[in-house]
């Protein structure tokens, strides 16, 4: 998620911290602040929107302080100038000089887009943080903390406030040189006690030449020049001051100080780390080295789908617990039925949840287009949950359907992906699926993670039925595992490249699936037009017979799921069907099925899982497809034609 910037050296903080917030923009952000440490005096600016916009309001204040300067009257009259300069000190006099300093665009996770909100926090004008990630048990460490003068709703702020209290403890024991670890040890004892993810940068007013950064889970690389560092998300704000890196690995943490950099973990124990000479250049480092977006996001899968769980898995009662459903047990149980509604891929992760729902909590559930939702007369009630999803939170049909469902009296739940979007906002409560900015058009690791929040809810809503203890403890398990799984099914990137090359050819490609896999041979086909602009569709194994077979032939071939569930056999005739026909097959199936090669031209293995997960990993070779295709055909994948990522219009 998001961009952090630090610099600690000789020259002017602020132009580096604002170059560095642009050149991470391409990570997708709501607000955005810096702060500067002069003099003993930590001087920040924040503001919601662009990095622009906060460029243009700290040239204001900067200007409005410079003319304050010019207005004062003259030395010689000491009271007036006194009285005058107290004045200006008391309006917003601002000058961000000072060779030390942080930046943060935001992505909001815990609170509304508001200055208030955004980073840098500062507590008690002495201590700055800035943070990407969020801290699960903020509201445990808010508890604990004394000082309950919060100014923002973040998750940060807690941790900002905890770590001063560490730093107020440990300043009474430390004398003399101990003082000089007084801030890093402050961050460790803090840390110790955070769960959760983050990257972060903490400055302080009495260490004017010290900079401690930390990471868990959200990455954070370290540039080292002459005399002078670079802290940053990425790379890519360093790259023209420097090309020695080095990366904190997680549960490292760094203090940069006059004596240099020091690493270590949270036990204290130092860490000799490597420093990389990064021969990158900046587009291609703001996408973490990878061609495309699209392409860093498919592989972003495994991380960012831990982000939706994080928090909301309950092993020992084997089952899920999503803050935003907002309903007692009771009123879960007054649920009748379920509706899902979306458009495009959103809607396809619907039809996965309409199998888990209607398997685990045996709620009818039904799926529609938001488009033809809104124009019909859904018949919906206080009795019908109707979950709306959009990526985006603004996708216009989707938000019209919540409207029209919440004026019919249905319980209506958002599942979004920006936070403080307008789904989110009308539908005031639902959930946030943390896939992070998804800037590549073609949806791939939100798709995943609204597929994981619905299995989610349908568990949490099983559990008050008929799904039993040790079923759901295994979901939870199984859901534990599909990270490690998805990295297996990537490392096979250049054999599904391969295979791609070969379908780069045809005009028409079907996709083929049963079960929880027909919304995976949908999401394939949606995949592959959108970015290639071949023709493709998908269809139910079952279906064939009933039209589409009379599509296919040898220029016509078909990919198929056939993992080993319980539709197994009846696949693997729907494929024999198409092959009898002349298609071309490809197959993707589960990892020691040799059978399956009988009915394969060609044949990718993705690892076991419990069926209704098979989702999660059996659509990623088809992500991985759909791009390679695309790739050969010398499309634009990131910005398809015709196609918008924030679909605001009817
Ligand atoms: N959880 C923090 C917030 O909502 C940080 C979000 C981010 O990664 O930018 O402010």
């Amino acid at each position: 998620m998001c961009g952090i910037v630090g610099y600690i050296g000789k020259k002017q903080a602020l132009p580096i911290l604002i170059q560095g917030l642009r050149d991470l923009e391409y990570r997708g952000y709501d607000s955005a602040g810096v702060a500067v440490l002069d003099n003993g005096k930590i001087e920040r600016v924040r503001e919601i929107g662009k990095v622009d916009m906060l460029a243009k309001k700290i040239s204001n204040v900067i200007a409005r302080s410079a003319s304050d300067e010019a207005i004062l009257p003259k030395k010689e009259t000491a009271s007036a100038y006194a009285k005058a300069s107290a004045d200006r000190s008391a309006a917003l006099a601002v000058t961000l000089t000072g060779t030390i300093g942080i930046a943060h665009t935001r992505w909001a996770t815990h609170g509304a887009v508001t200055e208030f909100n955004a980073h840098p926090h500062i507590v008690d004008g002495k201590l700055a943080i800035v943070h990407n990630g969020i801290i699960e048990n903020y509201r445990e460490l808010k508890k604990q903390i004394k000082d309950k003068n919060f100014e923002s709703e973040t998750d940060t702020e807690v941790l900002a406030k905890w770590i001063m209290e560490k730093y107020k403890a440990l300043s009474i024991k430390y004398k003399g040189e101990d003082k000089a670890n007084l801030l890093i040890d402050a961050v460790k004892a803090a840390l110790v006690e955070v769960r959760g993810t983050y990257g972060l940068v903490v400055l302080h007013a009495d260490h004017p030449d010290q900079l401690v950064a930390a990471r868990l889970g959200s990455p954070l690389a370290i540039g080292i020049g002459e005399g002078e560092y670079y802290i940053a998300s990425d790379v890519t704000p360093m790259l023209p001051f420097t090309k020695k890196v080095t990366f904190l690995d997680d549960g490292e943490i760094a203090l940069i100080n006059g004596d240099g950099l020091k690493i270590s973990n949270l036990d204290n124990q130092i860490i000799e780390k490597n420093v990389t000479e990064i021969d990158w250049d900046q587009e291609k480092a703001q996408k973490g080295g990878f061609e495309n977006f699209m392409l860093k996001e498919i592989f972003d899968q495994p991380t960012v789908y831990e982000d939706a769980l994080r928090g909301r898995l309950e092993m020992d009662a084997g089952t899920a617990k999503m803050g935003g459903l907002n309903m007692s047990q009771e009123q879960m149980r007054e649920i009748k039925r379920v509706m899902i509604i979306a458009e495009g891929t959103a809607r396809h992760t619907g039809l996965i949840g309409k199998y888990a729902f209607e398997r685990l909590a045996n709620l009818p559930t039904e799926v529609d287009f938001s488009s033809e939702f809104r124009y019909r007369d859904p018949v919906v009630n206080k009795s019908t949950l109707v979950f709306v999803i959009s990526q985006s939170g603004e996708t216009a049909d989707t938000l019209m359907a919540a409207r029209e469902a919440k004026r019919k009296g249905a319980v209506v739940r958002g599942i979004v992906n920006v936070v403080g979007s307008t789904i989110a906002r009308e539908t005031g409560a639902g959930t946030y699926i943390h896939a992070g900015p998804e800037l590549a058009v073609a949806s791939t690791k939100a798709y995943t993670n609204m597929v994981a929040v619905l299995l989610l809810y349908a568990l949490q809503f099983g559990r008050l039925k008929h799904t039993s203890l040790a079923t759901g403890q295994r979901i939870l398990q199984s859901l534990l595992e599909i990270p490690e799984k998805m990295n297996e099914i990537l490392k096979r990137n250049n054999e599904i490249k391969e295979i791609a090359e070969k379908y780069q050819k045809y005009v028409n490609i079907l996709f083929m699936g049963r079960g929880v896999n027909y919304p995976v041979a949908l999401e394939g086909a949606l995949k592959l037009k959108e970015i290639s602009y071949i023709h493709c569709e998908g269809f139910a194994g079952g279906e064939m017979k009933h039209g589409p077979l009379a599509l296919v032939s040898k220029d016509v071939p078909v990919v198929a799921i056939l993992t080993k569930n319980q539709l197994y056999e009846k696949m693997k005739s729907s494929i024999q069907e198409v092959r009898a026909r002349g298609a071309r097959t490809f197959i993707i199936a589960s990892e020691g099925d040799e059978e399956a090669k009988e009915v394969a031209d060609e044949i990718i293995y993705v690892p076991k899982t419990m069926e209704l997960l098979e989702p999660l990993l059996n659509t990623i070779p088809l992500q991985l497809f759909a791009y390679h295709v695309a790739v050969a055909l010398g499309r634009d994948v990131d910005r398809p034609r015709n196609l918008a990522k924030s679909v605001t219009v009817e």
